[in-house]
């Protein structure tokens, strides 16, 4: 591993200089007035980027998983139903949490490489006459396949069915990358980390609750202390957190939240998805197919790129690391072996892109596949020179 390298995994993602040292900051009371300067720009903040008005936002020492738990316990009761498609990996871990939960989960069992499959959505809900599903899940983008799902197709096949559930979307990996719409797509909980679009080191679990997911907590009997949505209300209605908030994390998320707010929104999206073509353009100019089942499915943050058969695709992710000092994202689950994956997302520029499909390139090459050294990165500049980037210099 060479410290001088990007990384190309999808999270945690590269880090600009400025958010590390804003994370290195000395001690204060965070009981002082001087932790208000922190928190509330960072709430404000967040519910912007989510693209909401009203969303309660709340932010706890952990990760996306964590934030998968805050979701849950504040909500529901044991043996409430809940309904999820099993795309991938994360969508997997985020079920087998319900079931460790005694929730009594719904499965529509949806190939790897496929998106959340709305119209069973749809078909499983208008038969639900008697509303016992009280829960939607849906994986916003499947990092594992590099697969992006349509969001307000879901909410449109719960709007369809008349259906009372709660959508809760799990936005890990696409929140402050890719659009993302809270209030326009009816979203309830929205699920995110500090480590992914936010550019930060992992540490946080960042939520947006809409009222209706607020009144759930009333009646919810899941067990729940540490991320217990009253008690943070309590803690930030006093400037502070019901224990001892990260304040050097919370400080990295004020100035990076201002920085994509700065950058604009969608200029950010524009960025991840001209980066992510690049990667596409050569992933095909390699001949290799990406694990995402067609193009409106492809991820702006991650490709997962299939490797012919017979060849252990994670090969590449090893021998990159121990050869070139660069990291790629192995295959997980369903996939393990069949495909390596490169994380587009975070704090990125053409050039540094460049240099993964590079290494990607003398990897492939190393390891005896059949692969024109340059022929993607060709591929890619082509691309990037057509399309220049209008916001590189704030990405950097
Ligand atoms: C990374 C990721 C998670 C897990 O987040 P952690 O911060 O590792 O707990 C969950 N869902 C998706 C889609 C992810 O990409």
């Amino acid at each position: 591993m060479s410290f001088q390298n990007p990384v190309f995994i999808p999270g945690p993602t590269n880090m600009p200089e400025e958010i590390r040292k804003a994370c290195d900051m000395a001690t204060i009371d965070h009981r002082s007035p001087v932790f208000a300067t922190i928190l509330n720009p960072c709430l404000d903040n967040v519910r912007k980027v989510l693209k909401s008005e009203r969303a309660q936002v709340f932010i706890y020492p952990s990760t996306g998983t964590g934030g998968w738990e805050t979701a849950l316990t504040n909500t529901l009761s044991p043996g409430d139903t809940v309904l999820a498609a099993r795309n991938g990996m994360f969508s997997h871990r985020w079920i087998d949490m319900c079931q460790r939960h005694g929730l009594d989960v719904q499965i529509v069992e949806t190939p790897w490489g496929e998106g959340l499959p709305a119209d069973r959505y749809e078909e499983i809900l208008a038969a639900d006459t008697n509303h016992k599903i009280k829960v939607v899940l849906a994986t916003h983008n499947e990092t594992a396949t590099g697969v992006k799902s349509d969001i307000a197709a879901v909410r449109r096949a719960l709007d369809a069915a008349g259906h009372p559930a709660l959508l809760f979307v799990d936005g890990v990996s696409s929140i402050g990358s890719m659009d993302f719409r809270f209030d326009e797509w009816g979203v309830d909980v929205a699920v995110t980390g500090s480590q992914k679009g936010f550019m930060l080191p992992a540490g946080l679990a960042i939520l947006g609750f809409s009222e209706k997911a607020m009144a759930a907590t009333a009646q919810a009997k899941l067990p729940r202390t540490f991320f217990d949505v009253r008690d943070m209300e309590k803690g930030y209605a006093a400037n502070g957190f019901p224990y001892t908030p990260p304040v050097g994390l919370m400080n990295g998320l004020k100035l990076a939240s201002d920085m994509l707010l700065d950058e604009g929104l969608e200029n950010v999206f524009a960025r991840h998805h001209r980066i992510a073509e690049g990667v596409r353009r050569a992933a095909s100019a390699w001949g290799l197919e990406l694990c995402a089942a067609s193009p409106d499915l492809y991820s702006d943050t991650v490709s997962a790129i299939r490797t012919p058969e017979g060849f252990n695709a994670t090969d590449i992710v090893t021998h990159a690391a121990s050869q070139y000092g660069v990291a790629f994202g192995v295959g997980l689950g369903e996939v393990a072996g069949k495909v390596f994956r490169i994380g587009h997302l975070g704090s990125l520029t053409d050039v540094m892109m460049l240099s993964g499909l590079a290494t990607a390139e003398m990897c492939m090459a190393d390891l005896g596949l059949d692969i024109t050294l340059g022929s993607g990165v060709a591929a890619a500049q082509e691309f990037y020179r057509s399309n220049p980037a209008r916001a590189a210099l704030k990405a950097a």
